[in-house]
C-alpha cells in the first residue's frame, strides 16, 4: 500500500512538470521588484545557463518534439517574457543576441505601440531576430472570469492580429495572470493555439497549460539554479 502510494505520488509530481524548464519573466531593467529583473542579475542568469550547457528552444519546438517526435537538444530550456514592454526590444533582445539565445515574447495586442510597450515594428524586429511571438490576449483580462464569447474574442482577435502584422503563424498563448481552467484550455485549442503556458499554480505538463517557473527581481541566484537542478539529467 505504501509503495503504491509512493508510485502514485511520484507519477503526480512527474505529471505536474513539463520535461524542460520554462521560465516566466516580465521586464528587465533598472528596478528589482516582482515584475522587473535588474539587467545585471538577468545577465548573470543567462551566463549561468550558457556555462551549464543549456540550449534555448521555442514552444514550437517543444510542440514538435511531443507531436512529431522531433528530438529537443539536451538541456533544453524555454525563456518567456510576458506583456511586450519596451525593454523586450531595448534590453532583453540585445542580451539574448550577445549569447546566441532565443526566447518567446507574449504580446497584448491592444497595448502594442502604447507608451512603455513595444510597437509593431519592434515586434517584427523581435520575430525577424528569430524570437517566437505569442499572444497574451487582446486586453489582458483574467479569462476564467469572462463569458465563453468574450474568451473567444480575446483569443481569436489577438491571434489574427498578430498573424496579420507578422505574416507568420502564431501558435503560442500565455494566459493573463497565468489563470486558466479546463474551459479556457478548450477555448485556446479551438482558437487555433497549439501550445499555451501558465504558472506554478495551474501549470502542468499539458501542452495547453504548461507550467512555468517565475523569475523576478526577488529571485536569488541560488533559487534560480535550484529550480533548474530539478531538470538536470
Ligand atoms: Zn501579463
Amino acid at each position: 500500500m505504501m509503495r503504491l502510494l509512493c508510485v502514485l505520488l511520484l507519477a503526480g509530481c512527474m505529471r505536474a512538470r513539463p520535461e524542460l524548464p520554462i521560465l516566466n519573466y516580465h521586464s528587465v531593467g533598472d528596478a528589482a521588484d516582482d515584475y522587473t529583473v535588474p539587467l545585471a542579475a538577468f545577465e548573470e542568469q543567462l551566463d549561468w545557463l550558457a556555462s551549464h550547457g543549456f540550449h534555448t528552444v521555442s514552444l514550437h519546438e517543444l510542440a514538435e518534439s511531443r507531436q512529431r517526435r522531433a528530438p529537443l537538444p539536451d538541456k533544453a530550456i524555454i525563456l518567456t517574457f510576458d506583456d511586450g514592454k519596451a525593454d523586450a526590444l531595448a534590453i532583453v533582445l540585445p542580451a539574448l543576441r550577445r549569447r546566441g539565445m532565443r526566447a518567446t515574447f507574449f504580446v497584448i495586442t491592444s497595448l502594442v505601440g502604447r507608451a512603455g510597450y513595444v510597437a509593431w515594428d519592434g515586434v517584427r524586429t523581435l520575430a525577424d531576430a528569430g524570437m517566437e511571438i505569442g499572444s497574451h490576449t487582446a486586453t489582458h483580462p483574467r479569462l476564467p472570469d469572462l463569458s465563453d464569447a468574450r474568451v473567444q474574442y480575446e483569443l481569436v482577435e489577438s491571434r489574427l492580429t498578430l498573424q496579420a502584422e507578422l505574416h507568420r503563424p502564431v501558435e503560442a498563448l500565455a494566459y493573463p495572470y497565468n489563470s486558466v481552467r479546463a474551459r479556457i484550455e478548450k477555448a485556446a485549442s479551438a482558437a487555433g493555439y497549439r501550445v499555451a503556458v501558465a504558472g506554478v499554480e495551474h501549470g502542468s505538463a499539458d501542452l495547453l497549460s504548461l507550467r512555468r517557473v517565475p523569475v523576478n527581481g526577488m529571485t536569488r541566484m541560488e533559487q534560480f539554479t535550484a529550480e533548474l537542478a530539478v531538470f538536470q539529467r
